[in-house]
C-alpha cells in the first residue's frame, strides 16, 4: 500500500485512478491536473489524498502539472457530485465533467470575472464635445457623466444602448474598460406587499434559516409564488448569502432573470446551455468567488458553487425537465435537496401541481408545506368545461361549442390560447384507399407531416423524408394528413380568423434566441389574439388579455402505458389551464375529450389537482410504485435484438441471488426499435433502494468483463421517470 493522488477522469467507468504524489505542492481535492493516461493525457480531477493505494509506489505514473492555482471545486460541491455519480450509478469522472463548464473539463485557464464597463475619454468629459446629440446617444452620455458602468448595468438601465455605445466611441466621447469584479451592493426596494398566505409562507422559511429544511411551495396558478420567492432572496441578500434558482426550461431563463432583476435591483447571473461557452465559464467562476448572488439557470446550475449558499429554490418542481436523459443521468430537485442538506439551507420547491414525490414527502413529515390558495388581486381560478366530442362534427379537430366560444372571447376583444401537444402539421398521413401510412423506417413510428418546410419528420429520430405524391402502396392520390399537429391549427385559425394575429408557440417556432419573448410581448398589450402551441406555453406566461385556453386534445395521455401519464397528463391540464385569467378579467377553460367519463378527467375537475394527487398516490402505494417503491432501469440497444437479450440475460444472471427485489424482463422497451437500433430493458423494483443499488452495482462490475457487453450500447437510469 502506498500513499497517492486519487483522481476522477472522464472516462465512462465507476473507477477512480491513483497517481504518485508530487514532490512540491500537492494539489488538494477539486483541483484539476493533467495526466498521462492509456497512450495520451486526460484532464481529472483530484478527489482525495489516500495512503492505501493497492498500487506498489513503483506502478503510480507521475501527474504532469497541477491545472488551478486552487482547488476549483470546494469541498461540498465535490462531495456532492461524487455523491451524485455513486446515487445514480454513473462514472465520477463523467458526473464532475457534468458539473465544469466546457472549458473548465479541459485545460482551460480560468476566465477573467471582470465585466466590460464603458466610461466617458478624456474629450467625452467636455460636456461641449457632446455637440447635438441626442435620444439614446444622449442618454447614454448623461448616464456615464453620473458614474461608469458595467455593460451588464447599461442593457438593463438603456436597453438597446449598444449601438449609439459603438457610434459615441467611434467618436472618442466613450472608452471600453475592463471593470474590476466587485459583488453588486443590494439594498432593499419596496415591493408588492405580500397578502397573508404569502406572508405566513415566507416567514415560516425565514423563522427557519440557516438550516436544511424542504419545503413545498404549494401554491395554485397565480398565486403569488414568485413574489414569495423575492422575499425570500431579499431575506438571503440582507444576510450577503447567495440564491440558486432552478427553472426547468431555457426559454423561462430571461423572463425570470429580468423579473427578478428588475425587483431586486442588482445584476442577476443567468446559466443555461444557451449560452456561449465563455460566458458560461465566467457565470460559474462569478458563483464560485461569491460574486454572483442570485444565479437563475435551468437544470444543470444545480452544479453551481455556492460558497455563501444561503437558499435554493426549484421553481416548477414537478417538471420532468430536471431529470438529465442522456449520458449522467441526475436529476437536479433531488441533487438540490442533497447540496442544501450539506450546505444546511433551506430549499423551496414551488409548483401549483407538486409532483407525487414531493406530496408523499410532506405527508411523511420530511417536507413541509405551504400552501397558496388565493389568487392576489382578486383573480379567480378559471372554470374548467369538457367538451364531449364523440359523435360531434369536428372542423379540424375543432367541435362547434369550442369555436362558438373562440368567437365570443375574440369579439370581446380578448385571447385566446388553442393548447394542443403535437408539433406539426398532422401526426398521421394516411391512404384512405389502403390504409398504408407514412412511417418511420428506423423507428417503426408514424412520421409527422410539416408543411413549413413540406416533409415528413420523425419526432423520435429525426429522419426526414418527402412527402409522397402518391401512395407508395397503390398509387392512389387519396393520401390524407390525420390529427391535428400546432402547424395545423395555425392554418386553419387564420383562415377563420383573417384579421387576427395567430401566433404559434412550438420548438419550431422558438429556436431563434428570444422568440418566445417577442411573440408573448406583443401579446401583453394587446387586443384580441389567438395564441397556438405546445407545452411550451404552460409555463410561467402571465398575460393578462388571455381569457380563454382551447385545449384540443390531450386523450393520447389518458391511455399511455407508462405509470407516470396520468400525474403528467393531470399536471398539464392544470398548468395550462393557469394560463386563463390571470388578471381581472375571468378565463375559462375548454378541454374536448373523447373520454368525457374518463375517472381521471372527473376527479380534476370536479376536486382538483390535489384530490386527483391523492387518490394517485393511493395508487401507487397499492402497486409499490414509486415513490413507494424503487426502481432502477436497465438499457440496451444493439442492431440486432438477440445482442441486448444476450445482454440482458446475462445481467439478469448476475443480479440472481440477491434478495430484496423484483426484475421485469428482459423485455423489449415500450418503443422496441428507435432509430434503427432494436432495444431491451430490465427492470428492478423493491421497498429498499439500498438493496437496488447493492445488487446492481455488483452485477454491473461483473458484468462489464463479459463479451455480451460489448454488443450493446447500455446504460443504467436509477429512479427512471419514463420507462
Ligand atoms: P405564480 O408564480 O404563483 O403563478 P406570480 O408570482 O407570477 O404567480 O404572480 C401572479 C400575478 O400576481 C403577478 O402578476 C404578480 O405580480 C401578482 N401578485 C403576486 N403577489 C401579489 C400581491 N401580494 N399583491 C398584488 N399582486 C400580486
Ligand atoms: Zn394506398
Ligand atoms: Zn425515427
Amino acid at each position: 500500500m502506498s500513499a497517492a493522488l486519487r483522481i476522477a477522469l472522464p472516462v465512462p467507468l465507476p473507477n477512480f485512478f491513483d497517481y504518485r504524489l508530487p514532490e512540491g505542492r500537492i494539489p488538494a481535492p477539486g483541483t484539476r491536473v493533467e495526466v498521462p493516461f492509456g497512450r495520451g493525457r486526460r484532464v481529472g480531477v483530484v478527489t482525495a489524498l489516500i495512503d492505501d493505494s493497492p498500487l506498489p509506489p513503483e506502478q503510480l505514473k507521475p501527474i504532469e502539472r497541477i491545472l488551478d492555482p486552487e482547488p476549483l471545486l470546494d469541498a461540498e460541491l465535490l462531495t456532492n457530485v461524487l455523491w451524485a455519480a455513486s446515487y445514480w450509478m454513473g462514472a465520477p469522472g463523467e458526473a464532475l465533467s457534468s458539473a465544469l463548464p466546457l472549458s473548465l473539463r479541459e485545460t482551460g485557464e480560468w476566465p477573467e470575472l471582470g465585466e466590460p464597463g464603458w466610461r466617458l475619454s478624456e474629450l467625452g468629459q467636455d460636456p461641449a464635445s457632446h455637440g447635438t446629440r441626442r435620444g439614446i446617444a444622449l442618454q447614454l452620455l448623461t448616464q456615464l457623466q453620473a458614474a461608469s458602468a458595467t455593460e451588464g448595468e447599461l442593457d438593463v438601465v438603456l436597453p438597446g444602448w449598444r449601438d449609439a455605445g459603438r457610434r459615441l466611441r467611434k467618436a472618442g466621447l466613450l472608452e471600453r474598460f475592463e471593470s474590476r469584479p466587485e459583488a453588486p451592493p443590494w439594498q432593499p426596494r419596496p415591493g408588492v406587499e405580500l397578502n397573508a398566505e404569502q406572508r405566513h409562507a415566507a416567514e415560516q422559511v425565514i423563522a427557519h434559516w440557516g438550516r436544511y429544511q424542504p419545503w413545498v411551495l404549494d401554491g395554485v396558478t397565480g398565486s403569488g409564488k414568485t413574489e414569495v420567492y423575492l422575499a425570500l432572496i431579499e431575506a438571503a441578500l440582507a444576510r450577503n448569502e447567495q440564491v440558486l434558482v432552478l427553472i426547468p426550461e431555457i426559454s423561462l431563463a430571461p423572463q425570470t432573470g429580468q423579473r427578478l432583476r428588475a425587483r431586486l435591483g442588482i445584476p442577476i447571473d443567468v446559466l443555461h446551455s444557451n449560452l456561449s461557452e465563455g460566458a458560461r465559464a465566467k457565470a460559474w467562476m462569478r458563483a464560485r468567488s461569491g460574486l454572483a448572488r442570485v444565479i437563475v439557470g435551468t437544470r444543470s446550475a444545480v452544479f453551481t458553487p455556492l460558497p455563501r449558499a444561503g437558499l435554493i429554490v426549484v421553481d416548477e418542481e414537478h417538471d420532468g425537465a430536471y431529470k438529465q436523459q442522456e449520458g449522467f443521468r441526475y436529476h437536479a430537485r433531488d441533487l438540490a435537496l442533497v447540496r442544501a442538506r450539506r450546505l444546511g439551507i433551506p430549499v423551496v420547491m414551488g409548483s401549483a401541481t407538486p409532483s407525487l414525490e414531493s406530496l408523499a414527502n410532506v405527508a411523511a413529515g420530511r417536507y413541509r408545506s405551504l400552501p397558496l390558495r388565493q389568487r392576489p388581486g382578486g383573480s379567480k381560478a378559471p372554470s374548467v368545461q369538457l367538451v364531449d366530442v364523440r359523435a360531434q362534427y369536428l372542423e379540424h379537430g375543432l367541435s362547434a361549442s369550442l369555436l362558438g366560444q373562440i368567437d365570443a372571447t375574440l369579439a370581446r376583444g380578448e385571447q385566446v390560447l388553442v393548447f394542443r401537444n403535437r408539433r406539426g402539421y398532422a401526426p398521421v398521413l394516411l391512404c384512405y384507399d389502403c390504409g398504408w401510412h407514412a412511417e418511420c423506417p428506423r423507428c417503426q413510428q408514424p412520421m409527422t407531416l410539416h408543411q413549413s418546410p413540406r416533409r415528413l419528420l420523425c419526432h423520435h429520430c429525426d429522419h426526414v423524408m418527402p412527402v409522397p405524391a402518391t401512395c407508395p402502396a397503390c398509387a392512389s392520390k387519396a393520401l390524407t394528413p390525420q390529427g391535428q399537429g400546432t402547424e395545423r391549427l395555425e392554418e386553419v385559425l387564420t383562415a377563420r380568423y383573417p384579421d387576427i394575429p395567430v401566433l404559434r408557440v412550438d420548438r419550431e417556432t422558438t429556436r431563434r434566441k428570444n422568440s418566445l419573448e417577442d411573440m408573448l410581448g406583443q401579446l401583453h398589450e394587446g387586443g384580441p389574439a389567438i395564441l397556438v402551441g405546445t407545452q411550451m406555453l404552460a409555463k410561467g406566461h402571465d398575460l393578462p388579455n388571455l381569457t380563454l385556453v382551447a385545449i384540443v386534445s390531450v386523450d393520447e395521455g389518458l391511455h399511455s402505458i407508462d405509470f407516470r401519464a396520468t400525474e403528467r397528463l393531470a399536471q398539464l391540464v392544470i398548468q395550462v389551464a393557469g394560463r386563463a385569467g390571470r388578471a381581472a378579467k375571468p378565463g375559462k377553460v375548454m378541454l374536448q375529450t373523447h373520454h368525457p367519463d374518463h375517472p381521471l378527467l372527473r376527479s380534476l375537475l370536479s376536486h382538483g389537482y390535489p384530490a386527483v394527487a391523492r387518490e394517485l398516490l393511493a395508487e401507487r402505494q397499492t402497486l409499490e410504485l414509486p415513490p413507494y417503491g424503487h426502481q432502477i432501469l436497465v438499457r440496451a440497444d444493439a442492431h440486432r435484438a438477440d445482442a441486448w437479450q444476450d445482454f440482458l440475460h446475462a445481467a439478469a444472471a448476475a443480479l440472481q441471488g440477491h434478495p430484496g427485489f423484483h426484475l421485469a424482463g428482459p423485455m423489449p422497451a415500450p418503443m422496441p426499435v428507435r432509430a434503427g437500433r432494436q432495444r431491451g430493458q430490465l427492470l428492478l423494483e423493491g421497498p429498499r433502494r439500498s438493496l437496488l443499488h447493492q445488487a446492481l452495482s455488483q452485477a454491473l462490475s461483473q458484468l462489464r468483463q463479459r463479451p455480451e457487453a460489448r454488443k450493446v450500447r447500455w446504460s443504467v437510469d436509477v429512479d427512471p421517470i419514463d420507462l
